[in-house]
């Protein structure tokens, strides 16, 4: 038998790491407000007249960039963005393309709903040069979506994800485990459909009780049960490598610990580093999974780049325990200043 050297990259796909100019419309252009939405807590933002944010928009994006001479990805979020008259729209899209064309923004997006998707509303964004639309899926299953209220079905979702992708937009896809009537199936399969669709980012924010929702108001009647943080936790993490292993970078997973947030949180899975634990336990999976291939005796030595070390461990160190099983310890493991995963070992054949 001899040394047998196994390298591996992090498994998670390559994205823009461009920095981010979000604008939040909170509920501008939604159609109603739906049952688990609360868009105060979740962006600790008043609505603003969208004049004031337009300026606001234009002399911060100006000041910023005379700081630090590199481009923002541009971003409208938090209500229903094509919903909204189509004069308001082009107020913000002028603005975006003035700053594109100063050399400011290189990267347009906006957040929508499924049902507020058009080829007239598309050609809009494209005439602005808006680069990305965000669909809040949130499922795509038409049980979930129904009991959700969300008012569109399944293939509703599915059609305007190809829609967006056919008029060679990037498409964002936001998913909502835990929605009533979800479970591990229909996430399951809600990732499939995701998967397949091949979206160029995903968001996960799993569903929450939060104040003055209609959804806080079936928990206190005991008509909804939010999922449990233990298995939001396991689902989300081998959600998050499944989107990994199929190319498709996850930009949220997770909603923001905004000051507003945490006071209107009645139930469900919180936990403020949500996004954290799921990705050192979808990396600790996957770590193990290519240990696995050394064969029973596990590795020897383990090499970890230096800016995954704490992934690697995951959060409070408790990858250690999976990964004893793999015979991976904190003896045998090193940091190196490489972008690779090494595993070295006696494996007497590779498949
Ligand atoms: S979830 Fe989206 S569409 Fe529904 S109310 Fe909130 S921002 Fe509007």
């Amino acid at each position: 038998m001899s040394l047998t050297r196994l390298y591996f990259k992090h498994p998670e796909p390559d994205s823009s790491r461009q920095r981010l100019y979000p604008v939040f419309l909170p509920f501008s252009g939604c159609p109603f407000k739906c049952i688990y939405c609360s868009q105060e807590a979740q962006t600790g933002q008043q609505p603003t007249p969208h004049e004031v944010q337009v300026q606001r928009i234009h002399q911060d994006i100006c000041t910023l960039f005379k700081k630090k001479p590199e481009p923002f990805s541009l971003g409208f979020f938090g209500g229903t963005f094509t919903a909204l008259p189509a004069a308001t729209q082009k107020l913000f899209l002028k603005t975006a393309l003035e700053l594109r064309r100063a050399g400011a923004v290189s990267h347009i997006r906006c957040s929508t709903r499924p049902d507020c998707i058009d080829q007239g509303r598309i050609r809009l964004l494209r005439d602005y040069g808006v680069d990305m639309v965000e669909l809040g899926i949130q499922s795509f299953d038409s049980r979930v979506l129904s009991l959700s209220k969300r008012g569109y079905g399944g293939e509703e979702a599915l059609d305007a994800s190809m829609r967006i992708k056919q008029n060679s937009l990037e498409l964002g896809i936001q998913l909502m485990p835990g929605l009533p009537g979800s479970d591990s199936a229909s996430f399951a399969r809600d990732l499939q459909a995701t998967a397949e669709m091949q979206p160029a980012v995903v968001r996960l924010y799993p569903c929450l009780v939060l104040e003055d929702t209609l959804l806080a108001r079936q928990w206190s009647r005991g008509e909804y049960r939010p999922w449990p943080l233990n298995t939001t936790l396991a689902l989300v993490s081998n959600a998050l490598l499944r989107m990994w292993l199929a190319g498709i970078p996850v930009i949220r997973t997770g909603l923001a610990p905004e000051g507003s947030l945490l006071p209107r949180i009645k139930a469900g899975p919180w936990h403020p580093a949500l996004g954290a634990i799921c990705r050192g336990r979808a990396l600790g999976a996957y770590v193990t999974a290519m240990a696995s291939r050394l064969g029973a005796g596990g590795p020897l030595q383990v090499l970890v780049p230096q800016r995954y070390i704490s992934d690697f461990w995951g959060h409070g160190k408790e990858n250690e325990k999976l990964y004893q099983r793999s015979k991976i310890f904190r003896k045998n493991v090193d940091t190196w200043d490489h972008e690779l995963f090494m595993l070295a070992g006696c494996a007497p054949q590779l498949p």
